[in-house]
């Protein structure tokens, strides 16, 4: 970076030129060693993460050659079936050998397989809904989804918190959006009337589609959607609701159902369900969910169905299993037993934090659990004292968060023992202390 001169041409401009900001060259140099930390095991409830050589902030990593043992508080492993001793149900090797890993086709072509149907209909019955799609890829379920849904003409109002594939699934539609305050049902209103009423006196509807889109928990505020309300505003409005479920299926509601399933809704009251088999399933990929019409046209018309590679067997194998245990097919109450185990792991975790006079972000049954660092300045210090304590986690700050909200987030497993989540709060302790973030004053809040 410091050979490189600037070519003299005029109007040119550099294609590494918005990389050489304070924020990317200054400060992200210095504390990369916080992300992008290489992983040598599953992503368990504990993990073996690879030792860097230290002190060594310049832009190459060294690697001692060891490994260390920590907790881990920051994969999406939320029902613990990534770290299962029965992965794909116990028929990796069967499924392995008879499918391969990978299908070499697409869907629509020669890659379609008979547990990818299958993998189709378990998600349909999961979700209670008529039909669903499965796509390879969790990001790739929004953004080339979306785009197959609304077009030019159409209006989506966006919760301004939406995950980067949401807003790029948006984009690449061609739809107007317009963003609404998050989780704000008056900002969400307004936008709605003035969508319908827009244009007046006129004789029709001006958007030929009006689409809401949603995630069910945001996974860097943990809060949870206002999904009854919503309902309601669509019905009232005549929008559609596109709801992600990322981070709640299986993790939320009763039956590990997602938030539709936590609020007690109708499933056909929300128009697109969409969800990743990436956190509660220990998987990877992605699903909508659906009417029979509203699947068909995507199996039809999606770029993810016709122009990308199926999802690979263990893969699919996996999240059919793992459904099959949540909704106690398997014929065991361990499914069950995990969402009960995942919620009083929430809470407990939640609870001793606020006691211990931290600030938190979200819903008290988010298994998402922000801690708030506010100070840029922390977000490396943090995850280095607490990695050194033997607790590994995730921190975030800007741009994925406001500057001055820097944060480190907790994402709880049914896996954690008591052990582990007291282990956890003795270390987020001794680092609250050593870096001073025991900033509320307020009282524990009910749980
Ligand atoms: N939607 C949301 C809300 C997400 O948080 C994420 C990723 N964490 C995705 C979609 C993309 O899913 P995947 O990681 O499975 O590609």
């Amino acid at each position: 970076v410091k050979s490189y001169t600037e070519p003299k041409l005029k109007g040119f401009v550099p294609l590494l030129s918005s990389w050489e900001s304070f924020y990317t060259r200054n400060l992200y140099r210095r504390i990369r060693d916080c992300w992008n930390r290489p992983i040598a095991s599953r992503p368990g409830a504990e993990f073996d993460i690879m030792e860097r050589v230290s002190p060594d902030f310049g832009w190459n990593f060294e690697f001692t050659g060891r490994n260390v043992k920590a907790l881990n508080f920051g994969s999406y492993n939320y029902l613990g079936f990534a770290d299962s001793q029965t992965l794909c149900g116990g028929q990796v090797e069967d499924v392995t050998r008879s499918y391969g890993v990978g299908v070499s086709a697409s869907r629509q072509e020669l890659g379609y397989l008979d547990i990818h149907r299958e993998l189709d209909r378990v998600t349909a019955e999961f979700l209670g809904v008529e039909e669903a799609i499965t796509v390879p890829m969790g990001f790739a379920t929004n953004s080339m989804n979306m785009p197959a849904l609304v077009s030019k003409g159409c209006l989506i109002l966006s919760d301004e918190l939406n995950h980067a594939s949401l807003i790029l699934g948006a984009r690449l539609s061609g739809a107007m959006i317009r963003v609404y305050k998050h989780n704000n049902m008056k900002d969400l209103e307004t936008k709605l009337r003035e969508a319908v009423c827009e244009g007046q006196p006129r004789t029709h509807r001006p958007w030929k589609k009006i689409l809401i889109v949603v995630e069910g928990v945001y996974s860097m505020e943990g809060s949870i959607v206002r999904l009854p309300e919503i309902v309601r505003l669509k019905k009232k409005y005549k929008a559609y609701i596109y709801l992600d479920e990322a981070h709640s299926i299986g993790a939320m509601g009763p039956n590990g159902k997602g938030v539709v399933d936590y609020f007690g809704l109708d499933p056909r009251d929300i128009d697109i369900m969409m969800g990743t088999f990436t956190k509660s399933f220990g998987s990877c990929g992605g699903y909508i969910g659906g009417s029979r019409s509203l699947i068909q046209h995507l199996r039809a018309t999606s770029h993810s169905a016709i122009y990308s590679c199926a999802m690979s067997p263990p893969v699919t194998q996996q999240v059919i299993a793992t459904m099959r245990i949540i909704m106690g097919q398997d014929g065991t109450h361990e499914g069950r037993k995990r969402i009960e185990q995942l919620k009083w792991n929430t809470r407990y975790f939640r609870k001793s934090l606020h006691e211990k006079g931290f600030i938190l972000y979200g819903n008290k049954d988010s298994p998402v659990v922000p801690l708030l660092l506010y100070m840029p300045v922390k977000i490396a210090m943090f995850s280095r004292e607490s990695l050194k304590r033997g607790l590994g986690t995730v921190v975030v700050g800007f741009p994925a968060t406001p500057l001055i909200e820097a944060r480190a987030r907790f994402c709880i497993s049914a896996a954690h023992t008591k052990e582990m989540l007291d282990k956890a709060l003795d270390i987020i302790d001794e680092v609250g202390d050593l870096l001073k973030l025991k900033y509320s004053t307020m009282p524990v809040p009910d749980f």
